[in-house]
């Protein structure tokens, strides 16, 4: 009797623009793919979070509708943080909080910093170890008036802050949202400082480089981002071990930002179908920015 052949299903770990891209290509040739993400949506650090209201982007901004497209056409599974994967007969097993999933997948893939890579699959320490990574702290801040500046956009060139962002918010009334970014020293010295405290330092530091007297914030939270940039990047579009059917990708192996994250995703789906990869339709804005 004749088998049929399975059709390669492969889980990809990681719902930010990579895993998206990877996973969406996939589908479209006829594989089996499900994304996982520990996060209560996709999109990683393409980040969005609403409160009273009022919308922030504090993350990369501007790239919700490109989530949004990618999410819709694959099966994303929110709030699902592997824990451990494991190879076994025939592919992969995922452990959800210590717990092994049923299906086992032929494929894996793992779209997300390399040092969470590795942490998954420590072989791959050896291949990522020149990777680095750069945090970033970030502060959301809802007012419940005006600062009164016509300004989108302050960059800061000394001091605790790197760059503040009026965020677009479609609410009526005088209500404004900010999202601070600390520069990348403080960043990386205060890292391990609770983020809310974080959030008032430099909410003071802002309203102090401004001068001005500022309503107090009616939503005032910090973030952190652990692995937020590229400093170091691997070097190459993506990583594959077509012998084990496991493959990495992720902005950090071309540079920095969704341009590289969206190549990245793209490229490994190529090479797991095995197929030359497709020119891109429009110029990479960050082309230039690559190693
Ligand atoms: C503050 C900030 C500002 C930025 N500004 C810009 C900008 O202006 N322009 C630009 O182009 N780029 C910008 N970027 C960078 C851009 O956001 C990233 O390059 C891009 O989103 C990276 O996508 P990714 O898919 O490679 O990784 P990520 O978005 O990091 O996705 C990785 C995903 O893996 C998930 N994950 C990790 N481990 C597990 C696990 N064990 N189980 C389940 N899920 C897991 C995470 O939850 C995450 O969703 C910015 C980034 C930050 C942090």
């Amino acid at each position: 009797m004749i088998m049929p052949r399975r059709i390669p299903d492969i889980a990809v770990i990681g719902a930010g623009v990579a895993g998206l891209a990877c996973a969406e290509r996939l589908a479209e040739n006829g594989l089996q793919v499900v994304v996982f993400d520990k996060g209560r949506q996709p999109g990683g650090r393409v980040a969005h979070r609403s409160r009273f209201g009022l919308s922030f982007e504090h993350g990369a901004p501007g790239q919700r509708p490109l989530v949004e497209r990618l999410a819709s056409r694959v099966p994303v599974m929110n709030r699902c943080r592997v824990t451990s994967v494991e190879q076994v007969a025939g592919g992969w097993r995922l452990f959800l909080d210590g717990r092994p999933l049923p299906r086992v997948h032929t494929g894996l893939v793992l779209a997300m910093p390399a040092v969470q890579a590795v942490s998954l699959a420590p072989e791959l320490a050896d291949v990522l170890r020149d990777v680095v990574m750069q945090p970033t702290l970030s502060v959301l801040v809802g007012l419940p008036g005006s600062l009164g500046r016509a300004v989108e956009r302050i960059q800061f060139r000394t001091g605790s802050l790197k760059l503040a962002i009026r965020q677009h918010n479609d609410r009526p009334g005088s209500s404004e949202a900010w999202v601070l970014h600390a520069a990348d020293d403080f960043s990386r010295d205060n890292l391990e400082c609770d983020p809310d405290a974080v959030a008032r330092h430099l909410w003071d530091r802002f309203v102090a480089a401004l001068g001005i007297a500022a309503p107090n914030p009616v939503y005032l939270r910090g973030h952190r981002w652990r692995y937020a940039r590229t400093e170091k990047p691997l070097g190459r579009n993506c990583w594959q071990d077509p012998a084990r059917n496991l493959g990495v990708c992720g902005d950090w192996c071309l540079g920095h930002g969704v341009d590289e994250a969206l190549a990245s995703g793209r490229a490994l789906a190529a090479r797991i179908l095995g197929i030359p990869e497709r020119p891109v339709r429009q110029p990479l804005a960050l082309t230039e920015r690559r190693v």
